[in-house]
Order: structure tokens, then sequence, then C-alpha cells
């Protein structure tokens, strides 16, 4: 017996016989031997115990490469898998993953394992580190697998994508399979924590049973460890949930409606604030402000396709019972549509912008269901604008500049630009007109050129109706998310027949740009929370100066008539009357981030004055009153950087 193993370098050893991963790495060298993991077999990773035993391209894993560490955290997962087994009687588990973002575990039954239970759920794995055990790795039947699992519903339907041969990991009487790569001992570890615990639908199927989701990380080193449990914690600092908790902003509560955001008067002053501020700018940007309802005769969505394509998104249609069929939108197109159609249109009419917040329901999975930013009742600030083709490549332009514009006054910087083509190799798979596209494409292209904006480009992500570009951002959970978006479309004016008269006097078709500048109320919002970290601008603030008397007998009356003033110029002001320690009101206006906390005593009472705290300061400055209504009023106004 004879074989070759091929390395990355294209260098070729070669064996007599059969010979382990762990041999392998050693006989390349000894300290690789040490450092190795596992190895990319063929491009699959397996374990140390792997044994080769013919010609193979193989590529060495150690606890410096990304898949070192998910084999590390799949080893977590797996030890606490068989901890949990230990721990609690008749528990089942169900999947189980690592990724660049730690492991999680599934085990059935809702609130079985509490999170005051993790801290002796991590004791117990330590003993098992400390005490070294062996993870044995080896091959078991799938029909002896199915015999030892026959009680366990979870583990037969994962074992349903399995082949006949299943690779399986013992440790002690516990075995499981469906891991790449495992290391040989349990004493590897060390360096681990388990997070926390959620809900999680078996298979992520909202008709299936709950499980609970148990999530934890495991690093190699210590200072590694430490450095992502800071950030974690930074995330949850900027939690838009939390945070909209513990101000007051808003509320989603799955027994009155899952996804259904209520939003509380804080919130809803910051909502007010930007919805007036973005019909303001649209306004004089040229767009025509409509309201539009949000049920609309399900032959609209038949005729523009979402009924076909976008069902499983949308609310089930209403039947009226005399042959009526409603449907509450998921988009409002087919709604500006209608006030495109309602007049005869001329080129004279063109570039013709209709804008609206329009409310929209779209039926997302309860698992992706998140606070502000994932929900089912949704306002857009919305707007499409119908052009002549050769007029695109200017009003694209000019929807850029109104979003760059409007970026600068939310202080938005950190966001890229994703240009997104038709597939060039599948162009069946769009609404059929070359010309259009390709002219289309160029002009977008052209249009972000002359703005000298730097872009990604991305090859068949285009909508299957035109082109678009979307502007990209991230939460504070570091996923990306699409913001702002103008997408082009030759679809929807073909199949609701719209037309213009031309200078020629013809008819012809108009194209439609779908745009959204700040997206939907609430993803925007959320956004905010989590980029201000709680602390809107001043322009923004629910409350924009928390008066506080230092006496309530005394300054109460003081309190108000600063209140008044200040409220009458259009200014959020409020006094906390509240029978509280001095101290007690200055902090909670601290930790309700008011940007400016004014404290009111004899003295301010006796001379006219104001003592103005800024948030996020030590400062406290004695001023007039009408000088802190300047100072306000600066503030506010300097959001806009015309
Ligand atoms: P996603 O990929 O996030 O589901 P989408 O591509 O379906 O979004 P569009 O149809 O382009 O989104 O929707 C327009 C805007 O609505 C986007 O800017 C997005 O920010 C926002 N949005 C979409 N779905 C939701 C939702 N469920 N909750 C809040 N905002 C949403
Ligand atoms: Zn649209």
């Amino acid at each position: 017996m004879s074989f070759a193993v091929t390395l990355p370098d294209g260098s070729k050893k070669e064996f007599n016989e059969p010979v382990s991963v762990k041999e392998l790495a050693s006989s390349i060298a000894t300290s690789l031997g040490k450092a190795a993991v596992g190895a990319k077999i063929n491009g699959t990773v397996k374990p140390l115990d792997y044994v080769v035993d013919q010609d193979v391209e193989a590529a060495i894993i150690t606890d410096k490469d990304e898949e070192g560490l998910d084999i590390l955290r799949a080893t977590a997962a797996f030890l606490f898998e068989a901890v949990v087994k230990r721990e609690y009687d008749n528990i089942r588990l169900g999947q189980h993953e690592a990724s660049e973002d730690g492991f999680f575990v599934d085990t059935d039954k809702e609130n079985q394992i509490k999170v005051s239970e993790l801290p002796k759920l991590e004791k117990a794995m330590q003993k098992a580190i400390k005490n070294g055990e062996k993870i044995e790795y080896t091959t078991m039947d799938k029909s002896e697998l199915e015999g030892l699992f026959k009680d366990d519903p979870f583990k037969l339907d994962l074992l349903k994508n399995e082949a006949d041969e299943v690779a399986v990991y013992k440790l002690g009487d516990f075995v499981d399979f469906g891991f790449e790569a495992l290391l040989p001992n349990t004493g590897k570890i060390k360096q681990f924590k388990l997070l926390s615990v959620a809900g999680a639908y078996w298979m992520g199927k909202s008709s299936n049973p709950m499980l609970q989701r148990i999530f934890g990380t495991a690093f190699f080193k210590a200072a590694d460890l430490e450095a992502d449990l800071k950030r974690r914690e930074e995330i949850k600092e900027r939690d838009h949930r939390t945070i909209g908790r513990d101000l007051d902003l808003f509320f989603v509560d799955p027994k009155v409606g899952a996804g259904l955001p209520y939003w509380l008067p804080k919130g809803a002053t910051i909502r007010r604030v930007i919805e007036r501020y973005i019909i303001d700018k649209e306004v004089a940007d040229g767009y025509k402000h409509v309201y539009t309802p949000v049920l609309m005769n399900l032959d609209a969505y038949k005729t523009s396709g979402h009924w076909a394509h976008y069902r499983d998104d949308m609310f089930p249609p209403m039947d009226m019972g005399d042959g009526e069929m409603l449907e509450l939108r998921p988009m409002n197109c087919p709604s500006h549509i209608q006030i495109y159609k309602h007049h005869i249109r001329s080129y004279r009419d063109l570039p013709l912008r209709i804008a609206e917040l329009g409310m929209m329901h779209r039926y997302e999975k309860s698992g992706a269901l998140s606070g502000l930013q994932r929900v089912r009742e949704m306002t857009l600030n919305d707007g499409h604008t119908f052009v002549e083709l050769d007029q695109v490549q200017e009003e694209f332009a000019k929807v850029l500049k109104l979003i760059m514009d409007v970026y600068k006054d939310f202080d938005i910087t950190d966001y890229y630009f994703r240009l997104s083509y038709r597939d060039p190799k599948n162009t069946d798979k769009y609404f059929a007109n070359d010309e259009m596209w390709e002219r289309s494409q160029k002009m977008l292209k052209a249009a972000m050129d002359d703005l000298g904006l730097d872009y990604v480009e991305a090859e068949g992500e285009a909508a299957f109706y035109g082109p678009k570009l979307d502007i990209q951002t991230k939460t504070a959970l570091g996923n990306d998310e699409t913001m702002s978006t103008i997408q082009l479309d030759f679809m929807l004016p073909e199949r609701f027949g719209l037309t213009y008269v031309g200078k020629d006097g013809e008819e012809h078709r108009p194209v439609m740009i779908h745009r959204g500048i700040v997206g939907t109320m609430e993803r925007f919002i959320a956004y905010l929370i989590e980029i201000y970290k709680g602390a809107f601008p001043t322009w923004l603030a629910p409350v924009q100066a928390e008066i506080i008397p230092v006496n309530l007998d005394a300054h109460s009356e003081y309190a108000k008539k600063v209140e008044e003033e200040l409220n009458k110029r259009g200014f959020r002001a409020e006094v906390d009357n509240r029978n509280e320690k001095l101290g007690y009101k200055i902090r909670e206006s601290q930790t309700q981030k008011v940007p400016y906390t004014l404290v009111l005593g004899d003295d301010e009472m006796n001379a006219g004055n104001v003592n103005v705290r800024p948030y996020g300061t030590e400062d406290q400055i004695t001023m007039s009153l009408d000088e802190f209504i300047n100072k306000i009023d600066a503030d506010v106004k300097s959001y806009s950087r015309e």
C-alpha cells in the first residue's frame, strides 16, 4: 500500500501505511503536530483521529485558523450536551452549531434550563475539562443510531440527512453526531463561557414545538474570551430593545400582537420629529406627498405580481362576503400607481414624484421579529418617481444627493453603496427588455462615477424588475442592513398600463423609480437608538430640557414659568415635580439622557436665571433664561448642515 498526501504548497508526502491527521501533522513538523486541531481533507474538515489511507489533498488546521476556532466551539457544544444529559433527566437535544459568533445547543421543553443554572453547568463542564475526558471519534451505522435514538423524534429527524455510515463522537456513554470535527479530549477546551438562553422553534418553523437554545462561546486564549465578552457587553448596551424599555420609547407585546409595536409618548415624539423633517425635506425637493389606504383590492396585488411571488410575506386577504377581497398592503407601489393613473399624464408632468409615509403590513416569521428592527406593521418613507428613460440618470443622482444630505443631518457616517445588476449569464430570470437593462445599468453607474462615489458592484443582485442601488449600514450586532434604496422598475408601468403623452404626441411608457430615504420609521429609529446609544441629539430628543426645582414648595412656580416659556417657543421641556431627592432627580435626568438639565433654586429664581447641566458633561453653567433659549435654539438648529 502506498499513497500520497498533497499539501497546500503543492508538495507531496508519500506514506506506506494509513496515517492519522495528527501523525500527518507531526510528520510535517513537530511544532505543527502540537498546534494541529484537525485538517481539511479534500476540502472537508476532519478531526485529528481521522485516518488517511489514500491519495488526498490535506491542509492542517491549527488554533490560529478560523476552522480551528469552529472545532474548539463545536467541542465545547458537545461537552455541554454531555453535561446536560448527566444533569437533567430525560432531556432531549436538538440542533447544535458552532460559528464565528460562538456556539448553540437546542434542548427540548421550554424553561427546563434556567439562566440561573448556567453557572452550575459551567462548573460541571470545567470538571470534565479538568479530568481530561477522552472524546472518541468513530463511525456507526445509521440503523444502529436509529435504534439508539428510537425515543427521540428530534435526533431521528436529524438522522434523515445522514448517510448510511455516520461519523459519531462519544464521551463515556454519551453519543452524538452532526459534528465535522471535535478535539480528542475535553481537557483542550479551557476558555469558554455559557452566555444566554432563548426560545427557538424546532427547525426554525413556528408551527413546530418551541425548544430552548443555549448560547455559549469558546476561545483558545483567555484574552480573546475576555475581549469577546466585553464586545458582547457593549452590544447589549446599544441594544435598541433594552434602551427602548429604559427610556420608555416603545413596547411590543406578543400577547396583543407579535411584531406590532406601540409607540409611547417619548418614542412617538422622536418619530413625529423625523416624519415632519423628512416630509419637509421631500416637499422642498419636488415630491408631492399623499395619503393612500392601507387596504386595497387584492386584484391590484395580482396585477403587480406580489400575490404570485410575495404571498408568503403578506397577511391573508379579507373576504368581505360580497365578492370583494381586500388585502393589507405589503408595499405602497400599487397605491402610488393609482395616483399616477388618476390623470392623463404628459411629458411635461415628468418627473412626477409621489411620496408618502405609507403604512404597510408584512407577515414576517415570528422567529425573525426583533423590537422595532423587524416588525409586522411598519411605516415606510416611501416614494415613487415616474420618469422618461433618458431622465433616469439625473433623477437617480437627485435621490442620491437627498439621501446623503439626510445622512449628514443624522450623523450617519458608517455606510456603503451597493449597485446591483442583473446576472448577465442568466437574463431570462429578469423582466425582459434588454435595451432598458443595458441603458439603465450604465446610467446608474455613470451617476455614481459623476458624483465620485465608491460602490460595490453586485451582479445578479438586482430585483427581477430592474437594477438598484442599496445603501448598507451596520446594526449594533454587526449585521449588514439596507437602510435606503433606489430601484428602477420597468415592469409595473407595463403591468398597470401606465402611459404619458410624449413630445411627439404619441403614448410612451414611463420608468418607475422606487426609493426609500430613511426606510421604515421602525427600523430607522431602532438604528438611531443604537448609534446614539439612546442619547439623541437635541433636535430629536423627546425631552430637551428637564427642569428640576431645588425645593418643591419654594421653586415650583418659577420652574413652571420656565417650562411655559420654553414650550411656548416650541422646545420640549418638562418639570420634574415628583417628591424625590434633588440628587436622585438630577441623576435620573442623566440616565434618561436629556440634553439639558436645569436646576432652579433661590439664586436662579431671584435673578431670573437657570443653572444648566448639559448631558454628558460635568459643567454647571448659570445663565439668564434668554441666554439659555438662544443656546438651545442654536443647538436644535445645528443638525442641518446646509
Ligand atoms: P429585508 O430584506 O430586511 O426583509 P426588504 O428587502 O424586503 O427588507 P424592501 O421591500 O426594500 O425591504 O423594504 C423597504 C424598507 O423597509 C427597507 O428599507 C427596510 O429597511 C424596511 N423593512 C423591510 N422589512 C421590514 C420589517 N419587517 N420591519 C421594519 N422595517 C422593514
Ligand atoms: Zn415601491
